[in-house]
């Protein structure tokens, strides 16, 4: 009797800021399709339950946690070659990790909140993407999903330098599909208005003003962008969601949200 061997060959996700909020979410709906996983943020307690839940929820899947700064660029550098085995797999970046710092007018802005918004939200998901360029290149098909922002299209009064960085992202989107163009590697820009998770409490550094932002109406949550960001990546490969903008029924823009009093 011949003895066949099936080979199911891995396909991986990296996804940054994968400790919390929509990057957890989403590892979780990726590994329901099918994907080994990569998950980074600077939190490793975190990321080591996530790994258990999802070892024991998806026996056959491979899962890898690392804790990472994507704005320090060495260890970003490091990071790709300690993973460079797992990351000959690479189909799909999910470039989620950000934050916003502070609300303040710009007249009252502090440097330290404007330089870790753009550190993170634009350096550091360029020195991601440029890592990560190469493995999607030499599989010549792949994906990168970035993470903007309803703040990267529209502006808000205490938001400037917030809504800068994911207008950033968003300009690193087009840029990159154009210069992809002919790879085969889809781009993606993901742009949620108001998603419950602990976005608003780093913002503030306080549960109490973190739950004002929210007081009242009914926010997106962090699955309903991951389930999104599962249907975009399982569109055939000919197909790219190129972006999306995705408000709660309680919000119309970025200033104007309904409140039951
Ligand atoms: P979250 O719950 O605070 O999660 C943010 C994630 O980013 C965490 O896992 C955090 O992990 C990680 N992170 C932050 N700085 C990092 C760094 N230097 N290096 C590595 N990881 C880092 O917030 P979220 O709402 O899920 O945010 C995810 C993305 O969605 C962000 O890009 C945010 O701008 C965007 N977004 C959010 C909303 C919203 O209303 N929530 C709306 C539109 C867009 P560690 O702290 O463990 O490093």
């Amino acid at each position: 009797m011949s003895a066949f061997r099936i080979e199911v060959r891995m396909k991986l996700a990296l996804i940054t800021g994968a400790s919390a909020g929509i990057g957890a979410a989403t590892a979780a709906e990726l590994a329901g399709l099918g994907y080994s996983l990569l998950l980074v943020a600077r939190r490793k307690e975190r990321l080591s339950i996530l790994q258990d839940q999802l070892q024991t929820s998806y026996p056959n899947l491979q899962v890898w946690t690392e804790s990472l700064d994507i704005t320090n660029h060495g260890a970003v550098v490091d990071f790709f070659k300690k993973y460079e085995p797992q990351l000959k797999s690479l189909e799909l970046l999910l470039n989620n990790a950000g934050l916003a710092k502070g609300a303040d007018k710009v007249q009252d802005g502090l440097w330290a909140d404007w330089d870790v918004m753009i550190e993170t939200n634009v350096k550091g998901l360029l020195s991601v993407t440029r890592q990560a360029l190469p493995f999607l290149l030499a599989n010549k098909k792949g994906h990168i999903v970035n993470i903007g922002s309803v703040a990267g299209r529209w502006i808000y009064p205490g938001g400037a330098v917030y809504c800068a960085s994911k207008f950033a992202v968003r300009a690193l989107t087009e840029g990159l599909r154009m210069d992809l163009l002919g790879k085969n590697i889809r781009v993606t820009n993901i742009e949620p208005g108001m998603v419950h998770t602990e976005f608003s409490r780093v913002r503030f550094s306080d549960q109490t003003k973190a739950d004002q932002v929210y007081a009242g109406m009914k926010p997106l949550t962090a699955a309903d962008i991951a389930e999104t960001i599962a249907w975009v990546v399982s569109r055939p490969s000919h197909v790219n969601i190129q972006e999306l903008v995705i408000y709660p029924t309680d919000q119309a823009s970025v200033r104007d949200v309904s409140r039951t009093e």
